[in-house]
């Protein structure tokens, strides 16, 4: 089996899940308890919390751990604004359905909303949210890097244009953090979303980084947990492994991004070399392994549907229901034209893939497209 779908989650790190073991099996006391058998656990939450802000250049107390990369985003775009206070949120139309159905559930409450297009590569243009930033703006989120097509969004420029109009400014860095170098504070945001399973730390897990001084109100109420704005007993032992794994990514994060470049250089030489006509979307700044290309009069589902009969786990640029298939929100945004756009998929390389996958997964795609290697 090939598995080139780390955009969608990745493996969990083997010494991210040593690390949370004893925490399932040993150490199983409530942090929140004060009597010694529960120390460990409420040291081991410190020590993963200190990890996580070191990794992204945030204090420790800036950190809130969640149920993930959804939690958070909720979180970030229902932690502010009332609609009794008519203050406009506004968001890109590329992001998470975790943003964007959030966004649409404050619609319902009666908060405005503002869509902003993207560029034909994904980007959020700074004057297009000069155009649109109103005085009443309370909330700007964009995202760090696309799910789909991979593009870094110049969140530093837009954060810098939200503080000047005194908006607040979130970021969903999902499939950022653990990818590209990420630090909150040369961003110059306000919050950030990030989730375990997307850098091979375990599913369920995530956190969200709120700037010291940021008045956001709690997302779940219950008990004092999380600096008494996000209740529930915390998920130790996947913070533990999350921290964990995290560290590793960052650690490794130069190497692993050299040798993805390579590989996505590797599989659209194939794909050239074989005549294949595409389109690569997305932009120059990516996440290192995302492939994201629309194939002419292909058809995405069909591709996955057959590249996994080969044992090869890819994604679709597509969303489908019983009846058809739609083309992914963000492949419209970025205005791929008809006769490629059906034929669009995700190959997404990771820290787990290795050289020969990226010519395995291009010569099986080809195969299928019918069309033969020249070399
Ligand atoms: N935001 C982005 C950009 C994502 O890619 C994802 C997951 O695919 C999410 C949010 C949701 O994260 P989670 O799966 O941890 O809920």
């Amino acid at each position: 089996m090939i598995y080139a779908d780390n955009a969608a989650t990745t493996k969990l790190d083997e010494d991210a899940f040593e690390a949370m073991r004893p925490f399932l099996l040993d150490e199983y006391g409530n942090p929140s308890q004060p009597y010694s058998f529960s120390r460990v656990e409420k040291k081991a939450l410190r020590d993963a919390r200190s990890i996580i802000a070191s990794c992204i250049g945030a204090l420790d107390d800036e950190i809130y751990f969640t149920s993930g990369g959804t939690e958070s985003d909720n979180w970030a775009v229902k932690g502010f604004v009332d609609s009794k206070d008519s203050q406009m949120i506004i968001t890109s139309q590329i992001e998470h359905h975790a943003i964007l159905n959030a966004c649409i559930a404050m619609e319902r409450l009666g908060v405005p909303v503002c869509y902003l297009p993207v560029s034909g590569e994904g980007i959020v243009e700074s004057e297009s949210l000069q155009s649109s930033i109103l005085k009443g703006t309370k909330l700007i989120s964009v995202m760090l890097a696309n799910n789909e097509i991979g593009t870094v969004e110049p969140v530093a420029t837009l954060a810098h244009i939200a503080h000047e109009h005194g908006s607040l400014f979130h970021t969903d860095a999902v499939q950022a953090v653990g990818h590209i170098p990420v630090n909150v504070k040369t961003l110059g945001i306000d919050l950030l979303s990030a989730s375990g399973h997307k850098f091979n730390g375990p599913k369920g897990v995530g956190f969200l980084y709120v700037k010291r001084g940021t008045k956001i109100k709690p997302y779940i109420d219950g008990g004092g947990q999380e600096f008494g704005l996000r209740a529930g007993t915390e998920n130790v032992a996947s913070i533990i492994a999350m921290a964990f794994a995290l560290r590793k990514n960052c650690d490794r994060m130069f190497a692993v991004s050299k040798r993805l470049s390579d590989m996505e250089r590797d599989f659209l030489q194939v794909l050239d070399q074989a005549d294949v006509d595409y389109i690569r979307n997305g932009a120059e700044r990516h996440i290192p392994g995302n492939i994201n290309i629309s194939i002419r009069n292909a058809s995405g589902e069909r591709l996955l549907h057959r590249l996994d009969l080969k044992g090869i786990c890819i994604s679709t640029g597509s969303a489908c229901d019983s009846v058809n298939t739609q083309v992914s929100h963000v492949i419209r945004a970025v205005g791929v034209p008809d006769e490629y756009a059906r034929g669009t998929i995700r190959i997404s390389f990771g820290a787990d893939n290795v050289k020969s996958d990226a010519f395995e997964v291009a010569k099986a795609l080809i195969e299928i497209l019918g069309k033969s290697e020249t070399t």
